[in-house]
């Protein structure tokens, strides 16, 4: 049988080395809620990919490549067999007939002069044999035939008829004692074997040879050598044809998988996407470095307008903020995040105010907003209010189309506060000149009644020494005129000392008991507090101090305060109480020490105002009120360096106290004005 030639089964496949592949790390990307960061090797990606699937690819074209050489090859191998199996059987058969010839010439039924035309030998050099020789032991021929050719030196090769080498079949003749062997050689055409036994198909699928041992072409269907790259297989003749290969090459040749088509295509791609890939890095530069200046740029927009003192503020047409400045927000003390998306009403619009800020927002985005800007009031998250003068303008994009409105926002609280306080001291002011005019009309009062309160005491104590000593006048005349000559005096010290305060001279100041002050001044009421059914009771301390202080004006401050207890509790149901306590208190060693008054009651309570508005000049709720008592009576305690303070009495109701200084801190003032006191009389 024949063997395949070591390694000459296939052109050597040289596969190139794969493509390192750096794979860039993983990024992290987010598809979903927040935005994907790109990372800055995307442009490689399509590289990349592009790699793996060529190799992919080429992977498979030389699997490919592989599987048909292998099906090649056992194509080819089945060829061959077959058409050595057809080859040496009819090699056999020539040899049978060789065979014939033989027993002939052994059996002695053929001599030398019969053998050229027995028809054995004419048959078979009609049919296959180029010719046949009968060789002596001795090698010397005893017949030959066809006689032309020549049998010198043709014992294994000579060209043949045909052109090609010729083969030789061989049958030995058995010697005998009477004559010797020799042997029968039948020399036949190889090309002749090849093209009777070659069937066309197989001769256009392969270049088909017979070689011998030293590779030496006997026969061949094709000219020249066989193709280095070409595919071939070889299979033995013998033991029919010894030392004779039969060989097939196959015309048919695979294309290593790095020629083909698919790979240059393929190479071409990659040349592109390596193309587009760079653009797409310079690109990706780019766009960073823009990124970067644009950053740069907002950061420092933002910087800026977070340093501006002015608020910046936009919305689109329907008035959602989309966009506010860290100034505006601080304003309403909120975040910027917080405000951003936000549609009206805003929630930083006055609750209160809430009709009339809808108004106005309306009216600013029908296009309406007074040019020189319009004052508005909002409410910082901790509830303060918060002025605001607001600047509309159009908002527009890089086409020249509005798509909104920007609003610059000043805070103008500080502004107005100032304004109030102007307005508030000019009221004041004006206040101040109408109490100086009241003042001047009230001494002037004071001056005008003095003359005639004296004459009423005048003339009542002269009626009293007149009538004292008559029996006829009754006891209750008397003593009304008594009465009536006490109040008169007692009015007349009261012009008299309101016309010096009014007239800013200083108190009359002397250590006073408090016990008899209070009690003088509970006195004045006693027909007020039986008429209003109220229960007067007193909490004065034993050891209360003496205070430097004018007994009259003090007297007044308790008249006013019991007489305010009064008319608050007038109208009720239920008791009617007033509570009148008195202790010294000494705070700290450094602080003079001071007696405090507090006068409380069982009415209806301040309802919440404080000490300053009651006190306010002309602050009354009575019909008939005029609102001064409070004011003076403040005054006429702080002219002698207390203080006076209202609250809720604990026990419900109101409370109103004052404190005194025990010791006289201005004395000498105090004597020096004892000279200036003016005479009412
Ligand atoms: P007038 O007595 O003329 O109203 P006042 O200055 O004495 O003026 O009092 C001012 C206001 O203070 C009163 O109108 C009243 O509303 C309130 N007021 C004063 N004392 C009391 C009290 N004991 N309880 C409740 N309200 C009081």
């Amino acid at each position: 049988m024949g063997s395949l030639t070591p390694g000459a089964m296939a052109s050597p496949v040289s596969v190139p080395p794969r493509p390192t592949l750096s794979v860039p790390p993983q990024p992290r990307l987010r598809l979903f809620g927040s935005p994907v960061r790109v990372p800055a090797s995307l442009w490689a990606w399509p590289l990349i990919l592009s790699l793996l699937v060529v190799g992919g690819v080429m992977f498979w074209l030389r699997s490919q490549e592989q599987a048909s050489l292998t099906a090649q090859r056992e194509e080819m191998i089945s060829d061959a067999l077959s058409l050595e199996a057809q080859m040496t059987g009819r090699l056999d058969g020539e040899l049978a007939q060789l065979g014939i010839l033989a027993d002939l010439i052994d059996s002695r039924r053929l001599t030398p002069q019969a053998f050229d035309a027995h028809p054995v030998v004419l048959d078979g050099l009609r049919r296959f044999w180029v010719s046949v020789t009968w060789l002596s032991d001795a090698g010397r021929i005893q017949a030959h035939q066809p006689e032309e050719a020549d049998p010198v030196g043709a014992t294994r090769r000579q060209l043949s008829n045909d052109g090609g080498l010729t083969g030789h079949l061989s049958v030995s003749l058995a010697g005998r004692t009477d004559r010797p062997g020799g042997l029968l050689v039948a020399r036949f055409s190889a090309a002749a074997l090849l093209r009777e036994k070659v069937p066309w198909w197989l001769a256009s699928k392969y270049d088909i040879r017979m070689v011998d041992d030293g590779d030496d072409v006997i026969a061949a269907t094709v000219e020249g050598p066989r193709d280095e790259g070409q595919a071939w297989y070889r299979v033995s003749l013998g033991p029919s044809l010894p030392s004779a290969w039969l060989e097939l090459a196959s015309r048919e040749r695979i294309a290593p998988w790095w020629r083909t088509l698919p790979v240059a295509l393929m190479l071409g791609f990659l040349g592109l996407i390596a193309g587009a890939s760079v653009m797409l890095r310079k690109q990706m530069r780019s766009v960073s470095r823009a990124e970067e200046a644009w950053r740069t740029e907002a950061a420092w927009r933002t910087a800026m307008e977070d340093s501006l003192a002015v608020g910046i503020r936009a919305r689109d047409l329907d008035g959602r903020l989309i966009y506010v400045n860290k100034t505006m927000a601080d304003m309403v003390g909120r975040q910027p995040e917080e405000l951003v998306g936000l549609l009206p009403p805003m929630p930083y619009w006055v609750p209160d105010e809430l009709d009339q800020s809808m108004r106005r927002h309306l009216r600013n985005m029908a296009g309406q907003a007074p040019r020189g800007g319009y004052e508005s009031r909002w409410q910082h998250r901790d509830g303060h209010i918060v002025e605001v003068m607001v600047y509309e303008a159009p908002l527009v994009d890089a086409q020249g189309v509005q798509i909104g409105w920007m609003a610059s926002i000043v805070n103008i609280t500080e502004r107005k506060q100032l304004e109030e306080r102007e307005r508030r001291q000019m009221e004041a002011v004006a206040h101040q000149a109408r109490l100086t005019m009241l003042g001047e009309v009230a001494s002037t009062l004071a001056h005008e009644l003095n003359q005639p309160l004296s004459a009423i005491t005048s003339y009542n104590t002269g009626l009293l020494n007149a009538l004292s000593g008559r029996s006829d006048v009754p006891e209750p005349v008397l003593k009304a005129l008594q009465r009536q000559g006490e109040q008169a005096g007692q009015a007349a010290r009261i012009v008299k000392r309101i016309r010096e305060f009014l007239t800013r001279r200083e108190p009359q100041r002397e250590p006073c008991d408090l016990h008899e002050v209070i009690a003088s001044g509970v006195g004045l009421l006693k027909r007020d507090i039986a008429r209003h059914e109220v229960e007067v009771s007193l909490e004065l301390a034993d050891d209360l101090p003496r205070v430097i202080a004018d007994p009259v004006l003090i007297e007044q401050v308790v008249v006013n305060l019991v007489r305010n207890a009064c008319d608050a509790m007038a109208g009720q149901e239920g008791p009617r109480r007033i509570r009148i306590h008195a202790e010294a208190s000494c705070a700290a060693p450094s602080v003079t020490p001071f007696v405090r008054v507090s006068v409380s009651d069982s009415g209806p309570g301040l309802h919440g105002q404080t000490v300053a508005t009651l006190c306010a000049p002309f602050f009354t709720t009575k019909s008939d009120g005029m609102g001064m008592g409070l004011a003076i009576c403040r005054s006429i305690i702080e002219l002698h360096y207390g203080a006076l303070d209202a609250s809720e009495s604990p026990s419900g109701g109101a409370m109103f106290a004052f404190s005194l200084p025990t010791t006289d801190a201005d004395t000498d003032n105090d004597n020096d004005n004892d000279n200036d006191t003016e005479n009412p009389a």
